[in-house]
């Protein structure tokens, strides 16, 4: 199979680094906000990734958490909270809605707090390798000492220099270089970072501080995968600087770091960039409590390249509901003509496995996810025409179902109702007739009582919704 490396910008036959066993490293959230649909594309492309591969090798699947940073300390000086609540907070937020959409679990999650030894580890062989210096109680690390410093960005590193003179908070390139006043080339970053008041921080050989946020991925990933492994991922917004650091990092200690870098595409909405100020942010808990099914959501992204840029509006969420109907409706259509039919032969049929075979070649090819789906689409359309031959209806179901899981698609439409749904729904009843009432005291009081049965309602237009989970 090939996959497409965006460090030597081209299409490269994959190669496992031991075969039979394959690292996936992704970075993950940083914790500081509920998560967003956009999290929800990366999490997913990686996801089906994830489970394509895991069909043929082992794997190994680690994705870290960013549980200290900037953003989590000015989120808890805000909200007047610890910086630990503010992460154990979103943390529980980014599980939940990974659960919501049936997005597996990583095999290793590491947390950054969790990771502090090993990343003062890493940073004094940085230092000891001449790839570091500390300076004033921060640790930076030596840009000229890397040799190939802007090869996965594509950058020369004299011109990317001249371009963004170190002006604080310059923006040049869609870059942000930060000048720091102890640095000896504005291009260094920080590996530690010297304590600021009421700040957490830790020991170190340089004194308390905190470490920078791209250490984390270099020694997470080797510690856990090795110093050579598969495939690294994240978002293309990821590739610089985050990731060229961590390539400048990993090499500066030795280290072989990752074959094939993978970088899925970002999201906009009605084709402008997600911004809480543009007021256009769709968390995934106002997805899910406005569509109700993750499916949309998924066929959405499986209908764009994962490398290409993908656009969210409602309209095309409503095509995706059409698209899992036309699923949803065959599969129904065959248990139906299915009970007319005697069970004579039940073996699949070579012309359905046909789109079997051309489905993995579509995912064979960097993961052409749009591309296997037409063939599902086209597999439809057969057996539709042919829904009458027992063969046909028997095959394509087992095929649709295996092959729908490698996308994490849920077809198979649930009978089981939620063991409390009669319970429910007579006090949503009750709650709607004591506010028609307008007994506000009473509807409140049902709302608490459901929520302390783990439901949540929401008022719609066509009524009162409920659902399990947060
Ligand atoms: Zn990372």
């Amino acid at each position: 199979m090939k996959i497409y490396n965006s460090l030597t910008r081209s299409k490269e036959e994959f190669i496992p680094v031991k075969s039979g066993n394959i690292g996936i490293y992704v970075c993950g959230p940083t914790v500081y906000d509920e998560p967003h649909i956009g999290h929800a594309r990366s999490a997913y492309i990686f996801d089906v990734i994830r489970r394509y591969l895991s069909g043929k090798h082992k794997v190994t699947f680690v994705r870290n958490v960013t549980d200290v940073d900037d953003k989590i300390i000015d989120k808890a000086k805000k909200e007047s909270m610890a910086v630990e609540e503010v992460s154990k907070k979103y943390l529980d937020a980014y599980h939940r809605d990974m659960d919501l959409l049936g997005i597996a679990r990583p095999d290793r999650e590491p947390l950054a707090t969790e990771y502090i030894p090993k990343m003062i580890k890493f940073i004094e062989l940085l230092i000891e390798r001449g790839c570091a210096y500390e300076s004033a109680g921060d640790v930076y690390f030596d840009i000229r000492s890397a040799k190939g410093y802007g090869k996965l960005s594509n950058q020369d590193l004299d011109k990317m220099e001249i371009g963004t003179r170190p002006v604080r908070g310059d923006v040049s390139n869609g870059t942000r270089i930060s000048p720091g006043e102890n640095k000896r080339d504005p291009l260094d970053f920080a590996l530690w970072k010297k304590a600021k008041e009421s700040e957490p921080s830790w020991d170190s050989p340089w004194g308390a501080g905190r470490p920078g946020w791209h250490i984390e991925c270099s020694a997470m990933s080797s510690d856990i995968l090795g110093d050579e492994f598969d495939i690294h991922g994240g978002g293309v917004d990821l590739i610089f600087p985050h990731h060229e650091n961590e390539i400048a990092q990993s090499e500066g200690a030795g280290k072989t770091f990752a074959r094939y870098w993978m970088h899925n595409g970002l999201l906009t909405i009605d084709n402008e960039k997600m911004a809480k100020s543009l007021g256009n942010f769709i968390s995934i808990k106002d997805f899910m409590l406005k569509h109700k099914d993750a499916d949309y959501l998924k066929l959405l992204f499986l209908n764009t390249h994962y490398r290409h840029p993908v656009d969210y509006t409602e309209e095309r969420i409503q095509e995706m509901k059409a698209q899992k109907e036309r699923f949803v409706i065959m599969l129904d259509k065959i248990d139906r003509v299915k009970k007319k039919m005697d069970n004579k032969s039940q073996s699949p049929i070579g012309l359905l496995n046909e789109f079997r075979t051309r489905f993995e070649e579509a995912m064979d090819d960097d993961f052409n996810m749009p591309l296997a789906l037409a063939h599902l689409f086209e597999m439809v359309n057969f057996t539709n025409k042919n829904i009458d031959d027992a063969n046909v209806a028997v095959s394509s179901k087992i095929i649709l179902l295996e092959l729908s899981e490698i996308f994490g698609l849920n077809l198979v439409k649930k009978e089981a109702k939620d063991p409390q749904a009669a319970k429910i729904e007579a006090l949503i009843k009750e709650r709607d007739e004591a506010r028609a009432k307008k007994d506000y005291k009473r509807s409140d009081e049902i709302r608490e009582k459901l929520s302390g049965m783990g439901i949540i309602i929401e008022d719609t237009k066509e009524g009162t919704i409920w659902r399990t989970g947060f």
